[in-house]
């Protein structure tokens, strides 16, 4: 032990100093943001992070290597469209998952670097090690088995979430989660996916673009339960067209595997196929997230609701004084808040009553491609009662697919109230509906009408423009 001691006393400290103004909990987008703004104020500030690299779910395992490996189907797309588009392709050519997932480790690389200097150039101490609370103001923080007290006047808890795993089916640590999708170095030949909301759609969606036996599993009859039915009911018979095999009322059973590289024998049951013992190279969970509270919260006073996420109010502020908490550990919206917080606590007094409005926030499902803002229909009716809420909904065929065998559907709705017509939900499916959406949200977001939008000129030939002349 005294050799031990001895080694820990030579470690450089973990932290700079031993007090602070700001202390952040978690290098995830929430927590940079919100710690590099109260940085840039000129207040001292340090940010807290346990896995060795910056930027969390959403540069490491989520949003960033995500959408490369969405490009990456497209591509594939592209390729396959390429021959009716007249390309003389006599083959196509072989897609290297290895060789890209390389290229696409190293781009993360390069952002986690440059998350380090962001940091830098916006005066906030990088401390790597785990955080937990030792009182409302000090924070216990440890690397490596050294541990040191640090203290803030204020703290952010920006702990982010995790996969959730189902511990109740025998054998379901045989299954990988999103986090194991990025660290596959080759492609599965057969995979099961279960969960169909927006990872387990999008992960589905990329495996079997890029030519992986790939089934789908649903607890219901739907996909993407939670979206306008416009959305979920024309996605889901696309899915299966381009070949996804959607299994409804759907459980996993147990899983089990006969040698270490050999298959996953996946015990179900569905509609499909009742039940049965199948076969796979590769199960993922994709059945929703967990939040990161494992911080010794009972000294704080911060309260957690009843699925386990702190409660915190449009401010950020928690249950306790000067304890905020912010972006998916909230679970009150996946997003990241963090610069209106530090603003407020932070800035000049004009940012006094900064926070973020949680209405029509705009988001893409990259499989299909699904976009929405507002409200779904039946949100709508709930909310405003039948009489008031109008439709007006658009299905074809886009220009692009006017050359090629598949024909998917781009499907939109606007979801419009009151005798004005004032659009409160905008809900797209087809090719490039995350580039169509953000301007119709803002758009929104302003409380445009229905005749707004007619008075604005179409963009022609383009997709975008169907929802202007909507009839
Ligand atoms: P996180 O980014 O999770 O950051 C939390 C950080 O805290 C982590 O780095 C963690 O290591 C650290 N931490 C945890 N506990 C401690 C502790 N005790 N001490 C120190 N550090 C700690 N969103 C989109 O908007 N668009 C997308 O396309 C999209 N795609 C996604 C795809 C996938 C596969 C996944 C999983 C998520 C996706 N998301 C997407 C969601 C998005 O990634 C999250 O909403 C966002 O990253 C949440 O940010 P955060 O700062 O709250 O938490
Ligand atoms: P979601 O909450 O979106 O979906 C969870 C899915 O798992 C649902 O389909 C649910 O079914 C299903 N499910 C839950 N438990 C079980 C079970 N025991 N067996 C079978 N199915 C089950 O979680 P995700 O993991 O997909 O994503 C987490 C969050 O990450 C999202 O909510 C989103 O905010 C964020 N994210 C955002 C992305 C984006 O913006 N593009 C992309 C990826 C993630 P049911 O529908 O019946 O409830």
């Amino acid at each position: 032990t005294l050799q031990l001691l001895k080694t820990f006393s030579t470690m450089p400290p973990i932290a700079k100093s031993s007090h602070y103004d700001y202390l952040v909990i978690g290098g995830g987008s929430g927590g940079l943001a919100s710690a590099r703004r109260a940085g840039s104020y000129g207040f001292k500030v340090g940010i807290i992070e346990s896995s060795g690299r910056l930027g969390g779910t959403c540069v490491n395992v989520g949003c960033v290597p995500k959408k490369v490996m969405f490009n990456t189907a497209s591509v594939a797309e592209a390729l396959h469209d390429a021959q009716q588009y007249g390309f003389d392709l006599t083959s196509i050519p072989q897609f290297n998952w290895n060789l890209l997932k390389q290229k696409r480790d190293a781009y993360i690389k390069r952002l986690n670097s440059i998350y380090v200097n962001n940091l830098v150039k916006d005066n906030v101490e990088y401390i790597e090690g785990k955080a937990s609370f030792i009182s409302k103001n000090v924070l216990r923080v440890e690397r490596d088995g050294q541990v040191e007290e640090i203290e803030a006047k204020k703290i952010l808890i920006a702990t982010g979430g995790r996969p959730r795993l189902p511990s109740e089916i025998p054998g379901f640590e045989l299954g990988i989660t999103s986090d194991g999708f990025f660290d596959l170095e080759e492609q599965p030949k057969k995979v099961l996916v279960v969960g169909t909301g927006y990872i387990g759609v999008e992960l589905a969606g990329i495996f079997n673009t890029l030519g992986t036996n790939t089934s789908l599993l649903s607890r219901s009859d739907e996909i993407l339960r939670t979206f306008d039915p416009i959305i979920k009911d024309t996605l889901l018979e696309q899915s299966k067209k381009e070949g996804i095999r959607v299994l409804t009322h759907a459980k996993v059973k147990s899983l089990s595997r006969d040698s270490p590289s050999g298959p996953i024998k996946v015990s179900l049951t569905s509609k499909e196929t009742n039940d049965t013992v199948e076969e796979f190279d590769t199960l993922l969970w994709a059945i929703g997230r967990d939040p990161n509270v494992d911080l010794n919260l009972d000294v704080t006073g911060v309260k957690l609701n009843n699925k386990g996420y702190i409660i915190s109010d449009e401010y950020q502020n928690t249950t306790a004084e000067e304890i905020y908490a912010l972006g998916d550990v909230c679970g009150v919206a996946q997003l990241t808040p963090g610069r209106r917080l530090s603003d407020r606590l932070f800035g000049p007094p004009k940012f006094k009553e900064s926070k973020l409005d949680y209405n029509n926030i705009p988001t893409v499902v990259f499989h299909g491609t699904c976009g929405t803002v507002g409200l779904t229909e039946p949100e709508a009716r709930k909310k405003f009662g039948d009489e008031n809420v109008k439709t007006y909904t658009s299905k074809f065929v886009n220009l692009y697919n006017a050359m090629t065998e598949q024909k998917p559907a781009t499907a939109y709705k606007l979801v419009v109230v009151g005798e004005e017509e004032k659009v409160v939900g905008v809900h797209l499916l087809g090719r490039d509906s995350a580039e169509i959406l953000q301007g119709f949200s803002v758009a929104v977001k302003m409380g445009a009408t229905k005749a707004d939008f007619d008075n604005t000129v179409a963009i022609h030939p383009t997709a975008g423009e169907e929802l202007v002349t909507m009839k």
